[in-house]
């Protein structure tokens, strides 16, 4: 079941890496169980190394589980989440207003959250994902999906049944992928000579300044910043020209990369890379110091909430992947419940824990002493929705606090 990519920078393609620290063992993120497994199911557990790039700086995961895995069956539907329906809203005025395409790909397309607000705006557009589910719920909302991978053969078979394409986007699929090279070769089959193509990817600046080790799980296999990406689009034929950083996921870097080599950059691209070179974005030492500060993290939330545990009624607020890796790696099995409105999750155990994932009126009825955000980045969102609660939140990111 596990692949691996040869140790090979995802980036620059060097045999270059280096150790930073090892967040595992950890369940799949994103493994939510069924309760009629029964007390007794124990699911697999993997090592979780996270590793640097000597050469280009690329902080990456090297312990791949293969993608058809970990999102053939996919228990992450964007559109049951409001915050990223009005980003991916936002993100197709942006495309349209920016781009003006009249056909657009988006390959990683989950239920179709960019794809019907871009059709509503006129544009042509396809969709790629390999999950069976999740595409199922797409092609109900009448949108053009292809249930695969965007590979070479699938931009040619687009290419061949609707034209070539303006531009191709997609959005945290990228850094899903153990060969991103694959999507940028099908991205060359697909596009117009003047076509673009967008990437959103979680940025590794955000990581790096609000200390986000709980969005590095087995599916995020690169943690890109634009120094990096661009050794890699720069492989493949593409360069940027335009880079800014979006509220999505806490902090997420999009970029719009050029096919023709005579586009040239606005200045957005630039000033970002001299900041990432002022942050040392791309340098060992910046990273160690990360991997020392997590490790910290970790024994800090690990202790405080393992005492008051031991006779306060504590409950998780938000089942994503960053609440396993919370759970998991600070051994709160002794949560109540954790609390999350998407029917995808509600009524489903976490993986490791096995915490029992119940819809929001069940918090109403039983309210806990204490609710840890385990998604801690929607917190406003989360507190002025449950404002009635009257007992003390805990948010343990960027810094553990209590409210
Ligand atoms: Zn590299």
């Amino acid at each position: 079941m596990i692949d691996s990519n040869g140790n090979l920078c995802r980036a620059c393609g060097r045999a270059e890496l280096e150790f930073l620290l090892d967040l595992g063992p950890q369940p799949l993120a994103g493994g939510f169980l069924s309760p009629d497994l029964g007390p007794k199911f124990h699911e697999q557990t993997y090592p979780l190394p996270i590793h640097i790039c000597r050469t280009c700086g690329l902080v990456q995961s090297t312990f791949v589980i293969p993608a058809d895995h970990l999102f053939v069956n996919y228990f992450f539907s964007s559109s049951t989440v409001d915050y990223l329906v009005q980003h991916f809203l936002n993100y197709a005025t942006w495309i349209k207003e920016k781009l003006d395409p009249q056909f657009v790909v988006e390959f990683g397309c989950n239920d179709g959250i960019l794809l019907a607000p871009l059709e509503r705006l006129g544009i042509r557009t396809c969709g790629v994902d390999i999950s069976h589910n999740i595409t199922d719920i797409a092609r109900k909302k009448g949108l053009n999906v292809i249930t695969g991978y965007f590979n070479v053969d699938v931009a040619q078979q687009i290419r061949r049944e609707h034209g070539a394409v303006d531009v191709v986007t997609g959005s945290n699929a990228f850094p899903h992928n153990d060969h991103p090279e694959e999507i940028l070769l099908a991205a060359q089959e697909a596009l117009k000579d003047n076509g673009h193509i967008c990437l959103e990817v979680m940025y590794a600046g955000s990581l790096l300044e609000q200390l986000q080790w709980d969005s590095m799980y087995h599916e995020h296999l690169s943690y890109f910043c634009l120094s990096t990406l661009e050794v890699l689009l720069n492989r493949f034929g593409f360069h940027t020209v335009h880079a800014e950083i979006v509220p999505m996921h806490a902090g997420s870097l999009r970029i719009v990369a050029a096919k023709d080599s005579n586009e040239k950059p606005d200045p957005t691209v630039e000033m970002l890379l001299s900041k990432e070179e002022a942050m040392g974005l791309t340098k060992l030492e910046t990273w160690k110091f990360f991997a020392k500060t997590t490790q910290r993290q970790i024994h800090v939330v690990k202790e405080i909430l393992g005492d008051l545990g031991k006779d306060k009624r504590i409950w998780g607020y938000g089942a994503a992947g960053r609440a396993t890796m919370w759970v998991n790696a600070c051994k709160l099995n002794y949560l109540e419940a954790i609390v999350d409105a998407s029917p995808l999750r509600a009524g489903r155990l976490m993986p490791g824990t096995h915490t029992p994932i119940v819809f929001p009126d069940a918090l109403r009825m039983n309210p806990p002493d204490y609710i840890l955000v385990t998604a801690w980045n929607y917190f406003d969102t989360i507190r002025s929705k449950e404002s009635w609660f009257e007992g003390i939140w805990i948010v343990p990111a960027p810094h553990l606090h209590f409210i």
